[in-house]
């Protein structure tokens, strides 16, 4: 294995003429992908690959219509109400990415009249667009021969290559394997035909190598270790940080929310108030505004983000009338499909706690 033990040499280059006649008889037939050899339209292309970013194929699919039927094109989301969009992107991860697309859509009208750019530096400077995504939209929409790397393509280039480097250290060998295989023929369609290949073929667990276009190439799968490759370097242990979350609820039996900045952790989401979340635990735990009968409610809710696990415990109490300023919703105004998850477990230990 490279840089690990001893590799054959002698290993056909892996031919991107093979893969894309796998493709063009192998391939799922997803909403937004069109045929092979037919350029679909932009602005789906960028719609599911930034819905695709957390969530797999078959639960995007029936969000990816839901979504077209409702703003059908870019003019019409840069339209649309920015809440509306935040509340149809419920369950398909990181705000940020919602708040990013319509964003997006906005800048694809004022900057570019609507048509999304074809370059990767262009696409680049759009909102929630990164070097991922820009190599996806200019190669999938507009076939340029943009190397497109995600996690699939990672997976069939260190098992093709038989790359012993662990990951992250081994993604700039990795990159360079993908752009070497890139060809200038049909090079949106070899985008996703490899990406297909990872994701249905040269799988995490048990790769089905038997129907792999390129098992005759692959070095991982000649010194039978594919199912070892890629490596990963350890991560280390996510630090917990705890808060306290406030649940005031005022006469009429409207409770306090607010909405988090624009920038940040679940940024532009409804939140419940709380204290800062730190591995010491909070100096000052104090409501947001002046509150009667404040008392810690049972249990804690527990969350995991990508760098740190939270634990928060949640305190109930009535306003003090009057009531301050701010996003005050009934109970009939709460809709939990629409607040981020976090939100949504408070929400529920509140209620079950008495605190409503
Ligand atoms: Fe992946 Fe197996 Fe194909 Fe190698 S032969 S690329 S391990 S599916």
């Amino acid at each position: 294995m490279a840089g690990t033990r001893g590799a054959p040499d002698r290993h056909a280059e892996p031919a991107a003429d093979a893969l894309l006649a796998w493709y063009d008889r192998a391939h799922r037939a997803l909403p937004w992908r069109a045929p092979p050899g037919a350029r679909p339209d932009p602005y789906a292309v960028w719609l599911a690959e930034i819905m695709l970013q957390q969530t797999v194929a078959a639960a995007v699919a029936p969000r990816f219509r839901r979504f077209l039927d409702t703003w059908p094109d870019i003019h019409a989301l840069a339209a649309a109400d920015r809440d509306a969009v935040l509340r149809a992107w419920a369950g398909l991860g990181y705000y940020a990415r919602a708040r990013n697309l319509h964003a997006c859509a906005r800048a694809v009208v004022e900057r570019h009249g609507g048509e999304f750019p074809r370059g990767e530096a262009a696409l680049r400077a759009l909102p929630g667009i990164g070097a991922y995504t820009a190599a996806a939209i200019a190669a999938i929409a507009f076939d340029a021969p943009a190397t497109v790397v995600d996690g699939n393509v990672e997976r069939v280039m260190a098992r093709l290559f038989a790359v012993g480097e662990p990951l992250p250290g081994a993604r700039g060998v990795l990159r360079a394997h993908a752009a070497g295989l890139t060809p200038r023929r049909r090079p949106g369609d070899y985008a996703q035909a490899v990406m297909e290949l990872g994701a249905t073929v040269c799988r995490p667990r048990n790769p089905r190598c038997g129907e792999c276009p390129w098992r005759g190439s692959c070095r991982a799968r000649a010194l039978g270790a594919a199912g070892e490759l890629p490596r990963r370097a350890p991560r280390p242990p996510r630090p917990l940080r705890r808060g306290v979350a406030f649940w005031i609820v005022r006469g009429d039996g409207a409770a306090l929310f607010e909405r988090r900045p624009d920038r940040g952790l679940l940024g532009g989401t409804l939140g419940l108030p709380s204290t800062e979340w730190t591995e010491a635990p909070p100096a000052r735990v104090e409501p947001p505004v002046p509150a009667l009968g404040l008392r810690a409610l049972p249990g804690a809710v527990e969350h995991g983000f990508t760098h740190f696990r939270l634990e928060l415990r949640v305190r109930a109490g009535r306003a003090r009338p009057p009531a301050a300023e701010g996003i005050w919703l009934r109970p009939d105004e709460i809709d939990l499909r629409a607040l981020p998850t976090l939100t949504r477990k408070l929400v529920v230990l509140a209620r079950g706690g008495g605190g409503a």
